[in-house]
């Protein structure tokens, strides 16, 4: 299988996509927002850097994103393609993504964009928080991430669409999470056939 890149706004779903596509196709996922988490859980150092940027709703620098990224990746099982979850966020990340795997002597694969409106993503967030009690689940830090992701994250689709690898997976309406995964999967055996 190619790696796959989920792209797509905070609370687009790029989590309950990739454990789908993970159950189905059985790929390694990497998801940067669950590895800062775990960290932040064990109270190591890098946690404590993490959580002060996760908290005000901003990335982490791009350096140290890139370099936590390298690490797990040459941590996965070999040869089944990984999931990107989250990561690539900004241009200098996705420029670090082509370069280590090229290193390896691997590809970006294809990157699967999800369109979601912002009342459904607001909605969702906010459900989330009441579920999982996430600390950065709250309206304001939302606000400050929907922020950074327009100025961030969002130019960066332009780039994957000249890297030819961008797909896009759009819904306004409200389609159940059942016809948006058939939907995902689609798109993934279009590529890989
Ligand atoms: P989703 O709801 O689709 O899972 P999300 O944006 O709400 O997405 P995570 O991907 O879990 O949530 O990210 C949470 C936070 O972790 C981000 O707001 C950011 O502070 C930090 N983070 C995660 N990935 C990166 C990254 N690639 N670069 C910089 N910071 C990151
Ligand atoms: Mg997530």
């Amino acid at each position: 299988m190619k790696n796959i890149i989920i792209f797509g706004a905070p609370g687009s779903g790029k989590g309950t996509y990739s454990e789908a596509i993970m159950e189905k196709y059985g790929m390694g996922h990497i998801s940067t927002g669950d590895v800062l988490r775990a960290e932040i859980k064990q109270g190591t150092q890098l946690g404590k850097i993490a959580q002060g940027y996760i908290d005000q709703g901003q990335l982490i620098p791009d350096e140290l994103m890139v370099n936590i990224l390298a690490k797990v990746y040459d941590e996965m099982p070999a040869g089944k393609g990984v999931i990107f979850d989250g990561f690539p966020r900004t241009i200098p990340q996705a420029e670090a993504l082509k370069k280590m795997l090229a290193e390896r002597g691997h590809e970006m694969g294809m990157m699967i964009e999800l369109v979601v409106t912002e009342d459904i993503l607001l909605m969702r967030l906010l459900r989330r928080a009441i579920e999982q009690g996430r600390a950065d689940d709250n309206e304001e830090t939302i606000r400050k991430r929907f922020n950074v992701y327009h100025t961030q994250t969002a130019p960066l689709a332009e780039w994957f669409e000249k890297e030819g690898i961008r797909h896009i997976v759009s819904w306004e309406e409200h389609p159940s999470k059942e016809e948006m995964i058939a939907r995902v999967f689609q798109v993934i055996e279009e590529e890989n056939a």
